[in-house]
């Protein structure tokens, strides 16, 4: 018995080892991923739901690894902020977003960007004045900047994290919460956190067809907002069902692969022509 143990052992750390190895190995890619310019941002629509309009759209990262190909951001999101590259990633994101913004203004497209903050990057890997600069360097009001937070920033340091929130907001920067009602969800969060938005899970949309629980959610978290004038942006809509439901429910604001899939530059450009109004 003692024999198996050890051996149980020996195979517990092989495979820790290997898997410490393979993170290992894609933090150091990643750094030079960013370096050599492998990762970039692909472009999804915030839309309007009763027309279809693009209002905003979200930027979400993509990294294009030399040997292994597409890499999820479920994966490498993770390697970032526990190496603490992230920041330096995640101020590429806003840098890279802002850019591409002021890029489709000057085309004469009225949008808002849309850009992913982890956790992590609050309150310190984001200076306040720094998003000011970096947005009227290009000519950007504040507003046209969409920063979304998961619920995830409230399990932090929860006072410097509402300075945080409290200062940005008030440069004109506008917060969404993500992910709304997977985490820790505390209502007193809606209430007591300057936000702009939340959006809600796709998976509260994915099952508000076929299961009236999740309808009912839905329901009372745009009652909830309207209370609170929130606004509310539906994530992950996928049919015209969905889409009609929630219009019937007065959602005003959605995305998912019914409008269109994230996009790199030039299909989103595309898809802006073919949407022009
Ligand atoms: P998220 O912020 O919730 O982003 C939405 C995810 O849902 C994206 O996955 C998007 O491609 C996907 N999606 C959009 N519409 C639909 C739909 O109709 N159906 C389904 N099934 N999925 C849809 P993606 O691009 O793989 O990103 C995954 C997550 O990675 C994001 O979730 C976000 O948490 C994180 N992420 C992506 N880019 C960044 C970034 O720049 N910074 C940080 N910190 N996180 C990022
Ligand atoms: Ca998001
Ligand atoms: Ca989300
Ligand atoms: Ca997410």
């Amino acid at each position: 018995a003692k024999e198996q143990g050890g051996r149980q052992i020996c195979f517990f750390t092989d495979a820790m080892g290997r898997e410490l190895i393979a993170r290992h190995r894609l933090e150091r890619d990643l750094k030079q991923g960013l370096i050599r310019q492998e990762v970039s941002l692909h472009y999804q629509p915030i839309v309007n739901l009763q027309n279809g309009q693009p209002l905003g759209f979200e930027c979400l990262l993509r990294w294009h690894h030399s040997e292994q190909g597409f890499i999820r951001p479920d994966i490498f999101i993770p390697i970032a902020e526990s190496s603490g590259l992230i920041r330096d990633l995640g101020n590429w994101v806003i840098e890279t977003a802002c850019r591409q913004l002021a890029h489709w203004r000057r085309q004469g497209w009225s949008l808002y960007a849309s850009v992913n903050i982890s956790t992590r990057q609050i309150p310190d890997g984001v200076a306040p004045n720094w998003l000011l600069k970096v947005t009227r360097d290009l000519g950007l009001e504040p507003a046209a900047l969409v920063l979304e937070v998961t619920e995830s920033v409230f399990a932090t340091d929860l006072e410097a994290v509402t300075d945080w929130l409290r200062e940005v907001r008030a440069l004109g920067f506008r917060i969404y919460l993500d992910d709304f009602g997977t985490g820790y969800s505390s209502l007193s969060y809606l209430k007591n956190f300057p936000l702009d938005a939340v959006k809600v899970d796709r998976t509260f949309v994915r099952d508000m067809v076929e299961q009236e629980r999740d309808r009912a959610l839905i329901r009372a978290i745009l009652a909830m907002c309207q209370e609170l004038d929130l606004q509310v942006v539906a994530e992950g809509i996928e049919n015209a069902v969905q889409r009609q439901l929630l219009c019937d429910l007065d959602c005003a604001y959605g995305q998912g692969y019914l409008f269109s899939r994230p996009l790199p530059v030039g299909e989103f450009e595309a898809f802006l022509k073919a949407h022009a109004s």
